[in-house]
């Protein structure tokens, strides 16, 4: 079975986003850790990858489904071209 959110909670004041898998786990993702590895073409297109720091505050201002495999999250510092599929986060990719 694939891993599917059957909800996504941002949780500003936490600093995290959380989801809930269609497994009944619930995994919380920082928003420093999905900033800094961020999967798009322009964060990974420096070997071995772009260093990214100085996100620690950073927020997720919005959140949404992109078809039904992934998630595009924008962030406060204006980036948004990241797609995090759901097996890549279910499988932890993007936690530290
Ligand atoms: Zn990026």
């Amino acid at each position: 079975m694939e891993a599917t959110p059957t909800a996504i909670r941002n949780c500003p004041d936490k600093g995290y986003l959380e989801i809930d898998w269609n497994n009944g786990r619930t995994i919380t993702y920082l928003y420093e850790d999905l900033r800094v590895l961020c999967p798009c073409a322009d964060c990974r297109a420096h070997a071995p990858a772009k260093v990214i720091t100085g996100k620690e505050d950073v927020k997720i201002t919005h959140i949404e489904l992109a078809g039904n495999y992934a998630i595009r999250l924008e962030f406060d510092d204006g980036h948004g071209t990241g797609l995090y599929t759901f097996t890549q986060m279910y499988d932890g990719e993007f936690n530290r």
